[in-house]
């Protein structure tokens, strides 16, 4: 996972603006989750229309609770084999900030095997952020910076009931980072007591 390289001076505040901010508020009662809960069963049995309606249904729950205009969806059965959104290759998904539309795959490109659970909403949840880039946020564009990242984990993690992790981000040439995946997955530290190193110093 990339971000984007910073844009030119015109934007460049709100791009380090979204660079900078790593939370997002989230619900505090567990409706997301158990749409998507909804939506894994939906998906296991490949009934598309009760998937479509249940995405549908974890949209407007979102908007409602960022205040933000209702996006739409469109789940479509096997994506293309590249879709180009802003500049990077998402295999998933897409956002039109024009019209609002989300647009996510079920199914694989080439095996056209149903997208894994994690990845459909995880990529749900991406471009309901990008969404939220526009509508909430109100920034001139959405790029993928390391707060965009930051935010669509956290709302990933509330939707799937799973801890959020810390992301560790290495510096790439051009002002672009990549996720450390190793440190990112890697357990919590321990901080251990040693006494002999408290006396000799
Ligand atoms: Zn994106």
């Amino acid at each position: 996972m990339f971000t984007d390289a910073p844009t030119r001076k015109a934007k460049r505040a709100s791009f380090l603006e979204s660079d900078r901010i790593g939370t997002l508020d989230l619900p505090q009662d567990d409706r997301l989750p158990s749409i998507a809960k909804s939506i894994e069963s939906a998906m296991k049995g490949e009934a598309s229309g009760d998937v479509r309606r249940l995405c549908a249904q974890f949209l407007y729950t979102a908007s409602e609770y960022y205040r933000v205009p209702q996006c739409t969806i469109r789940v479509l059965a096997a994506r293309p084999l590249r879709v180009r959104e802003r500049g990077t290759f998402e295999l998933f998904g897409d956002y039109d900030p024009e019209t609002s539309l989300i647009r996510v795959w079920m199914r694989t490109a080439v095996r056209k095997e149903i997208t894994s659970f994690g990845t459909f909403v995880s990529t749900l949840c991406h471009e309901f952020c990008h969404h939220l880039d526009f509508q909430k946020f109100e920034f001139p564009d959405s790029w993928h910076t390391r707060g965009f990242y930051e935010r669509a984990a956290a709302l990933y993690h509330h939707a799937r009931g799973t801890p959020l992790k810390k992301l560790f981000w290495v510096p790439m040439p051009g002002g672009r980072w990549r996720i450390d995946w190793q440190r990112t997955n890697r357990p919590p530290m321990q901080v251990q007591f040693d006494p002999f190193r408290l006396r000799t110093r």
